[in-house]
C-alpha cells in the first residue's frame, strides 16, 4: 500500500492510521508529536527574548529618579541617595547594585566616604 501522507511504498504491517489516514510510521510519528511552530508557549518565549533583553537597558522610574539625583549632585553617600529617594539602605543598595552592573554608576572614595556617583 501507499503511504496516504508523502506517498512511500510500505508494507501493510507497517501501516499507521492517524487522523482516518493511513501512512508510514515516518509520517505517523510526524502527525503524533505537535509541531513547535503552533505550540504558543514556544511562540511566546521566543518573541519574549529580544524584550527582555531590551527591558534589561530599560530603567525603573526609581533608577531614573536616582540618575538624576546624581547627575544633580555630581555624586552623593548612600546614606543621602536613600533618604532622597525614600527608601531603605537595602533597598537602595539593590538599586545600586543593579545601575553598577549596568555600567551607570559607582562607588568612590571622597574624604574617606564612599559616595555614588554616575559612572
Ligand atoms: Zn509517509
Amino acid at each position: 500500500m501507499i503511504c496516504d501522507r508523502c506517498r512511500v511504498e510500505i508494507d501493510a504491517d507497517e501501516e499507521r492510521e492517524i487522523h482516518g489516514r493511513l501512512v508510514c510510521e515516518d509520517c505517523y510519528m510526524d502527525l503524533l508529536s505537535p509541531t513547535r511552530t503552533c505550540d504558543p508557549w514556544a511562540v511566546h518565549s521566543a518573541r519574549n527574548i529580544p524584550e527582555t533583553a531590551a527591558g534589561g537597558a530599560g530603567l525603573t522610574d526609581l533608577q531614573t529618579r536616582l540618575l538624576n539625583i546624581l547627575e544633580e549632585t555630581g555624586g552623593v553617600p548612600g546614606p543621602v541617595l536613600a533618604e532622597r529617594l525614600n527608601l531603605t539602605p537595602r533597598e537602595l543598595e539593590r538599586e545600586v547594585a543593579a545601575l553598577r552592573h549596568m555600567e551607570k554608576v559607582r562607588g568612590e572614595r571622597r574624604e574617606g566616604r564612599i559616595v555614588v556617583r554616575l559612572w
